[in-house]
């Protein structure tokens, strides 16, 4: 059995998988694959309208102010098209790490972009709690809910006087959250919600009236909206198997289980990783994320003996990242409780060898 820390593509429900390789050869008795079904079939029609409800259902979302969308090209072309479409004018934009860099740089194609905080200079590890600007002069602010790489995460979700869009590819439906606070929120699947393939984008229609640019079919989201996310051929597969993990979600008690089930697990790797003299923790104590747990050893020349003790064990993908180092335990939703006690474990025995 595999212990699965990857970052992303990463771990999903052991049930999810098993309805999904059935669904390979059948699905729910059609004779046919979900991989050789049409696009515009009642069967994955029915699919899409179940997965737009679901999200907005965990969300605590309405139908009539807010709509989904399922989109290609995944969480970086939404640093684009958020651009494409709302940037009149200018824009603020929080950078708390790579993934924020490079909105930012996305969005410089399409008009003036300021960064209102940035914890660059500190190596992206602490988010910036204030805005260096009245925010009522924005277009929109952007912020990265959690940051992938360097492990830190908005515990609370900043006030502005304009319209709030937030990329949450690596937190989405991780913890109870007011998700009203947000007019845009988008994620690539690839982390907490489903396989590679697939973009989500949830907008508040009130939002879609601002957009001004002439715009061409595929960056437009009123014409995705429209369509369904059925403009093209979307991501089939990709959005059965989001489903079908929403679905897990919902069965699992929703956020407020999950917000307990994620605590749980971060607060154990936490502890250790403070009480272990052998180990250091990445990010700012306030700013630690619940998804991404970012550390190193003290002493990095003992890295082969600690490699070889978690990699025994079936522990998998808790490397970190190139740019940073050391070791990054993702933690997401599918997750169980038992492979962080085993990561723990491992620190132990590392320590008292
Ligand atoms: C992984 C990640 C992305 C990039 O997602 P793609 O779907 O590969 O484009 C963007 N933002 C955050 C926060 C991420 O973790």
């Amino acid at each position: 059995m595999k212990h699965n820390f990857n970052p992303g593509p990463s771990i999903l429900p052991k049930s999810v998988l098993e309805k999904v390789s059935q669904s390979i050869v059948d699905l729910d008795d059609s004779g046919l694959s979900i991989l050789e079904i049409s696009h515009r079939s009642s069967a994955f029609k029915e699919v899409l309208e179940k997965t737009k409800h679901l999200v907005l259902e965990i969300a605590g979302l309405s139908v009539t102010d807010y709509g989904v969308l399922f989109l290609h090209g995944g969480a970086s072309t939404q640093f684009l098209n958020v651009a494409a479409n709302f940037l009149n004018n200018k824009a603020g934009y929080s950078n708390t790490g790579s993934w924020s860099a490079k909105a930012i740089k996305e969005a410089k194609h399409y008009g003036q972009v300021i960064e209102i905080a940035s914890s660059a200079f500190s190596d992206y590890s602490y988010i910036p709690v204030s805005f260096d600007e009245d925010t009522s002069t924005l277009d929109y602010v952007h912020i990265t809910t959690n940051n992938t790489i360097y492990g830190t995460q908005y515990s609370e979700i900043p006030e502005t006087d304009c319209p709030l869009i937030a990329d949450m590819s690596s937190d989405i439906f991780s913890r109870t959250l007011d998700y009203q606070k947000f007019d845009l929120f988008y994620a690539g699947a690839q982390k907490n919600l489903g396989p590679a393939g697939v973009a989500l984008v949830v907008v508040k229609k009130t939002l879609l009236e601002t957009v001004q640019r002439q715009l061409p079919s595929m960056l437009d989201y009123r014409l995705h909206l429209t369509k369904e996310s059925s403009f093209n051929t979307p991501p089939v597969f990709a959005i059965y198997t989001t489903m079908l993990n929403l679905q897990w979600v919902k069965e699992n008690g929703g956020l407020k289980k999950l917000n307990k089930k994620n605590n749980q697990k971060a607060s154990l790797l936490y502890s250790e990783i403070d009480r272990n003299a052998k180990f250091r923790g990445f990010a700012n104590k306030e700013d630690r994320s619940h998804m991404n747990v970012v550390f190193n050893l003290v002493d990095p020349t003992e890295k082969e003996i600690f490699d070889h003790i978690w990699e025994s064990e079936g522990i998998v993908g808790l490397n970190g990242h190139r740019s940073v180092g050391g070791y990054r335990a993702s933690i997401y939703n599918a997750l169980d409780l038992k492979s962080v006690d085993l990561l723990v474990d491992c620190m132990k025995r590392f320590e008292n060898r």
